[in-house]
């Protein structure tokens, strides 16, 4: 740690040299790693310093077309689908071992790349990765149809099959939790796929399927293309033979990807979007412990969660304290490198979302809410920003509004449980919520009453594989994890067979 602020912004002059080497940048089709039918590539730049990482090959149309002729042909002829459950199981165990073993280097590239603390990426991002594939590991050989009793003399039974290739698009905010709530589900119910990954972040998609393919996944049954969304990404969406396509990423490009796949082939979309949830800190709460999850909620992943609590309402009766502890807690909070020790806070991943986050910030001094601390870049280099509070924020401020998507806290003062209710209902997204009280009836009043994919109580960004994930209103379409994100995979068929003679009915 520094002493001062000044020395670990002077820190960041020499970035600290990640533990890892760049090896893998082609686009993966049919189990090979092949350069883009272009021949083009594009950078990938480091968030510390804005350089070059590393030239990818930059996928297009003609690579999409070529990934989906694979993943087709996997589903149509290969082994996959056709295997028994307890062999795809396996080869998900496998993968997950290999994952774990190499923690460490991937961990490297998901920081490198993106720009969050490695310390998080090596034990909060991988641990989930792992055991998200793990968990649908355990669901390959479990799912299965129904026999049911229908009026006549018939025997009907539904068979749950897989739908057939998947197309997956993935934002950069999360790229190997992403790729997990994606490809796990898919490949444990026997689809083959084809995923697209962030423009931004596409170096750890690479290495783990070739990690993938070491376990024994059969060619052509996971595709990786690295590319730009208006060309790859809509081609995937639009693609007549892609059987289902699952999005995340922005609000707008759901809308986007939904409207290509309608005017397709009417492929099945699941969507999941923006939010602007809010954290509500009750009167009964324990101050000291609502400000660090009001914190975490927040300012965790340098503040690009999609579900990030970026709407704090607090209690008229503990608004004070909690605006005072709340800049403390922003004040301790330790921005740097993130390949260096202790480290909570690294870059932004670009210079758009830190110019973005930047307006965001001279909109809300502009607009008259009081900025309790940070409001400016952190460092001369790279696109880190200093943690920033807000307090005296009204509703209509862009801040409260917009996903800002940065390390910006945003404190709002409420007086009742009717109030909050309808002022954290206002607002188009439905991803999550958090209430901190230790009062049980606040509690249940509260959870049914806002409409969130997730209300989180006395905790918050809890992301276990079996939870479902997903949004109200504009915040998507489904639910990925958990059980729910198997019916996205797969088709029900229903067989009715006549009986004649049955002994019974
Ligand atoms: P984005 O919508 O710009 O990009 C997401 C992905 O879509 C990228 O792979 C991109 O290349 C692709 N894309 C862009 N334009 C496209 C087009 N015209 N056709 C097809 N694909 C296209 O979002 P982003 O800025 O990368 O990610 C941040 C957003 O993602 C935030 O709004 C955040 O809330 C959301 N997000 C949501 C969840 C969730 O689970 N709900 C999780 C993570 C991120």
């Amino acid at each position: 740690k520094f002493s001062t602020a000044a020395a670990a912004a002077a820190a960041l002059e020499e970035p600290i040299t990640p533990p890892v080497k760049v090896e893998l940048t082609k686009l993966l089709i049919n189990g090979q790693f092949v350069d883009a039918a272009s021949g083009k590539t594009f950078p990938t730049l480091d968030p510390r310093t804005g350089q070059l990482i590393a030239n990818v090959a930059e996928g297009d149309i003609e690579d999409v077309n070529r990934a989906v002729s694979a993943a087709r042909k996997a589903f149509d002829e290969g082994p996959w689908p056709r295997m028994t459950a307890y062999q795809r199981s396996k080869i998900l165990l496998r993968f997950a071992d290999l994952v774990e073993k190499h923690t460490d280097e991937i961990a490297a590239l998901e920081a490198w790349d993106n720009g969050k603390p490695y310390e998080q990426a090596a034990s909060v991002e991988i641990p989930l990765f792992v055991r998200l594939f793990r968990y649908y590991a355990g669901w390959a050989d479990k799912i299965h149809g129904l026999t049911l009793q229908a009026d006549g003399p018939h025997h009907v039974q539904t068979l749950h099959e897989p739908i057939g290739v998947a197309g997956q698009i993935i934002p950069w905010n999360f790229p190997l939790l992403m790729y997990s709530w994606k490809v796990g589900p898919a490949l444990a119910c026997g689809n083959t796929v084809v995923l697209k990954t962030a423009e931004q972040t596409p170096l750890s998609a690479l290495y783990v399927s070739k990690l993938f393919h070491e376990a024994g996944l059969p060619p052509g049954v996971l595709n990786i293309v690295s590319g730009f969304g208006p060309s790859a990404g809509a081609a995937l969406a639009s693609h007549m033979d892609v059987d289902k396509l699952a999005f995340t990423g922005s609000t707008n490009t759901g809308q986007i990807v939904l409207g290509l796949a309608a005017r397709s082939n009417l492929k099945p979309v699941t969507l999941e979007l923006g939010g602007k949830s809010p954290f509500i800190v009750c009167e009964d709460a324990n101050v000291d412990e609502a400000v660090d999850l009001a914190h975490d909620a927040l300012f965790f992943n340098q503040g690009q969660c999609c579900c990030a609590g970026s709407r704090t309402f607090v209690h008229e009766r503990v608004y004070d304290e909690f605006v005072e502890k709340a800049k403390a807690r922003a004040l301790k909070r330790v921005v740097g490198d993130p390949f260096r020790k202790g480290v909570e806070q690294g870059p932004q991943v670009d210079s758009e979302q830190f110019d973005k986050i930047l307006k965001y910030i001279r909109s809300g001094v502009d607009g008259g809410a009081t900025l309790e601390t940070g409001g400016q870049r952190f460092g001369s280099n790279g696109y880190y920003i200093q943690p920033t509070v807000f307090s005296n924020v009204q509703d209509d401020m862009l801040i409260a509004t917009d996903e800002i998507f940065g390390p910006v806290q945003t404190i709002l003062k409420f007086k009742d449980i009717n109030e909050v209710i309808r002022r954290a209902n206002a607002t188009h997204f439905g991803l999550a919520a958090g209430v901190f009280t230790q009062n049980l009836d606040t509690a249940n009043t509260l959870t049914r009453a806002l409409k969130a994919g997730t209300v989180w109580i006395n905790c918050f960004d809890v992301f276990d594989a079996a939870i479902p994930f997903g949004g109200y209103k504009m915040s998507g379409h489904g639910r990925e994890k958990g059980i729910y994100s198997l019916n996205n995979y797969l088709q029900v068929k229903a067989v009715v067979t006549h009986l004649k003679n049955p002994a019974w009915l």
